[in-house]
């Protein structure tokens, strides 16, 4: 079962990521955290990528794309993968069909999380990371037990890309690359569109509901 969540940053896409990793047995592979961990790494393409990164701007395809490619290949992706974070404009969209092609695999089901902007820069503002394992936090809907890491102990940090002015310009990244996507997999027939607003919890169970009642895939 192949899953692509499609959504500005902040719209909860990695939370229900999360909770579907969970239940179907399936990894998320982000193309935004395999960014920071090459540029944590200080890889070839994490050199290339950073400055892009920092900016809020896209990273050039063949980059994320390698990544990606890489990834997906290591079997614990055989049953299933939760795309997040790519594709992130129309070629992309095509990088994506082939590299599925090739393995004999397809999407079957593309989840749009509509959340008004607004909503987002507020979300965004009190969203945290942890260092060590990625794993994310928002302080007033979802903040960590303790000052650190519920998994791992790590330290809970900022991004740096979560800061308002990259934000902003994240945000119109989305709408002249990302946005025409929903357009794209509207017309293939294989995407829902979901209300962002709310709790993680709900919006979950109506995904999860839909999921079951259209027997997907
Ligand atoms: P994210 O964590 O998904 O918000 O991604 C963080 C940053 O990584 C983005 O702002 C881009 O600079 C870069 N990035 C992630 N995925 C892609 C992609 N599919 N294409 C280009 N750049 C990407």
């Amino acid at each position: 079962m192949n899953f692509l969540l499609l959504g500005a940053p902040g719209s909860g896409k990695g939370s229900q990521a999360e909770l579907l990793e969970k239940e179907y047995g399936i990894v998320q592979v982000s193309t935004g955290d395999l960014l920071r961990d090459a540029v944590s790494n200080n890889t070839d393409i994490g050199i290339k990528a950073k400055d892009n990164m920092e900016r809020g701007e896209l990273v050039r395809d063949e980059l994320v794309l390698k990544l990606l490619s890489e990834r997906i290949k290591k079997h614990d992706c055989d049953s299933g993968v939760i795309f997040d974070g790519f594709p992130r404009n129309i070629e992309q969209t095509k990088l994506l069909e082939n590299l599925l092609k090739e393995r004999g695999k397809k999407l079957n089901l593309v989840v749009n999380i509509d959340v008004p902007f607004d909503i987002i820069i507020s979300r965004l503002s009190s969203r945290r990371v942890c260092r060590g394992c990625g794993k994310g936090y928002n302080m007033i809907s979802n903040p960590p037990k303790g000052e650190n890491c519920d998994s791992c102990g790590g330290e809970i940090i900022i991004r740096d890309d979560d800061k308002e002015d990259v934000v902003r310009n994240r945000l119109d990244v989305y709408d002249k690359n990302t946005k025409p996507l929903i357009a794209h997999y509207s017309q293939k027939g294989i995407m829902i569109n979901m209300n962002g607003v709310g709790k993680i919890a709900d919006i979950y169970e109506e995904l999860t509901k839909y999921i079951k009642e259209k027997k997907v895939p």
